[in-house]
């Protein structure tokens, strides 16, 4: 019968595989957990049969029969597939077990068990708290005041670790120095000084929030630190364990040297003008480039709440806008904007290759840009030289075109203006006296002389003050003059 003794075989290593996995669930769980064991041999089964019937009725019966059939082969054939069932499930508890469970320290002092920590650092931890609350340093002789204490690496189950707090507390409560049930404080995490009662410390604290408060009553003062009142086990020593008294002069002391800070919100109103906005309206009446305004706009204001944070009464720079109430609305400006294209008949020969040739031989330097200057636009290019003097030089006109002024006036000086045509019109100031080549009336073109560059009207330096303007309107030269 060799497929007998293949199951029976089988069978038995499923037997040795079950009852290794019981003793390992025994060991690890212990004795107290016997019950929970035991539920799982009987879940096992059950388990087993279910499997069972996933398998299809024609494999059962094939594999009953190999059993050699009848009530016999029905039990071994049971007992064969349900036995790896049983050790897997086993198994698994044994695993979930140890996974619930994690390395950790268990600390005691002499026969007591203190607790069960995660690390050593965290033990550290609990016994430098516990030196700091002493008041004693965490080197030297100043351990000695602490039990010696002892710990043991264990497989801790998750609910039963303890706290570094609890431990420290224990720590303080076998220590050699006196302690006490009463409120610790701490400030910034940093232990400060002991009271018998906690609503003592509130009170003393909240004295000094609220001798500040009266001064501004808008004002909300509270501790840059974070104090924390912490029950627990402190030292009986007289330095350490204060009554109100010292610690109302302990708290004085702390605002004078800083250790402690004051911080108040204030509320404070500031008026803010908000800029108008634009409405352009597009216009083939100007040159694309140029607008015009057609109604100016007007600023409007704002009325902003704002919380703003001071500390020890300077401002921090941080605040916070709570509130905003328009009081004027801004009036947008109507923008007249250029649609029209350049004009090809300008053309006439141009040494930048743009619309208008340079207008002043031999002046090579922009002195002064088409920009805000002193608080006015200054709308034209000043022409001057980069080494030397420009005095003398020869302007020419940019363009075809008619003189239309040639003479002189308070600012501008000796001047002429050419009209191009098409709403184009070129202006040349600040000429020498005397040096005016041309008359009203006159015909130029592209390059005849009409001036020299002098320093006439107001103007601190000899240059060539040169004005484009279209429809009416002065636009920076430099696009015409292609730079
Ligand atoms: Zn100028």
């Amino acid at each position: 019968m060799p497929q007998k003794t293949a199951l029976k075989q089988k069978g038995f290593l499923s037997a040795v595989f079950s009852l290794i996995s019981s003793l390992g669930e025994l060991f690890c769980r212990g004795a107290q957990k016997a019950g929970a064991f035991v539920l799982g041999l009987l879940r096992a089964p059950v388990v087993g049969l279910l499997f069972l019937l996933t398998r299809g009725k024609d494999a059962v019966l094939a594999g009953v029969q190999e059993a050699g059939g009848g009530k016999r082969g029905v039990v071994r054939y049971v007992c064969v597939w349900m036995l790896p069932v049983l050790a897997a499930g086993l198994l698994w508890s044994v695993s979930a077990g140890i996974g619930a469970r994690s390395v950790g320290l268990r600390v005691s002092v002499g026969e007591t068990i203190l607790g069960y920590l995660r690390s050593e650092s965290e033990f550290l931890q609990a016994k430098n708290a516990a030196l700091e609350v002493l008041g004693l340093g965490t080197d030297g002789d100043a351990a000695d005041a602490l039990p010696e204490t002892a710990y043991a690496v264990e497989l801790i189950g998750a609910n039963r670790f303890t706290s570094a707090e609890d431990i420290c507390e224990s720590l303080l409560r076998l220590s050699s120095v006196p302690t006490t049930q009463a409120c610790g404080i701490y400030i910034d995490g940093a232990f400060l000084c002991a009271v018998k009662n906690q609503s003592d410390a509130m009170a003393v604290f909240g004295s000094v929030l609220k001798a500040e408060q009266t001064n501004e009553t808008d004002a909300m003062v509270s501790f840059v630190q974070h104090i924390a009142y912490v029950q627990g086990i402190y030292p009986e020593a007289e330095d350490v364990l204060l009554d109100r008294a010292q610690l109302q002069t302990l708290a004085d002391n702390l605002l004078k040297t800083h250790l402690l800070d004051l911080k108040e919100l204030k509320t404070e109103i500031e008026k803010e003008l908000t800029d108008f906005p634009s409405v352009k309206i597009p216009s083939d009446a100007l040159y694309i480039g140029t607008t015009r305004v057609l109604s100016a706009g007007r600023r409007g204001s704002d009325q902003v709440t704002k919380l703003v944070t001071y500390v020890d009464g300077a401002p921090t720079g941080e605040e916070e806008e709570v509130g905003r109430l328009t009081v004027i609305r801004p009036v947008a400006e109507q923008l007249q904007v250029g649609t029209r294209a350049l004009d090809a008949s300008f053309v006439s020969g141009s040494s930048y290759g743009g619309l208008l040739i340079w207008p002043a031989v031999g002046a090579d330097n922009i002195n002064s840009d088409y920009a805000w200057r002193w608080g006015k636009l200054h709308a034209a290019l000043d022409i001057g030289s980069k080494v030397g003097t420009s005095l003398g030089k020869t302007v020419v006109a940019a363009a075809e075109g008619t003189v239309v002024i040639s003479g002189v006036h308070s600012s501008y000086g000796y001047y002429v203006k050419i009209d191009h045509g098409n709403g184009m019109q070129t202006l040349y100031a600040h000429c020498m006296a005397g040096s005016l080549l041309v008359n009203v009336g006159d015909h130029v073109d592209a390059g005849t002389p009409i001036a020299k560059v002098g320093m006439t009207g107001y103007a601190t330096g000899p240059h060539l003050h040169f004005e484009v303007i279209i429809n009416g309107v002065r636009v920076d030269p430099k696009p015409y003059l292609g730079i």
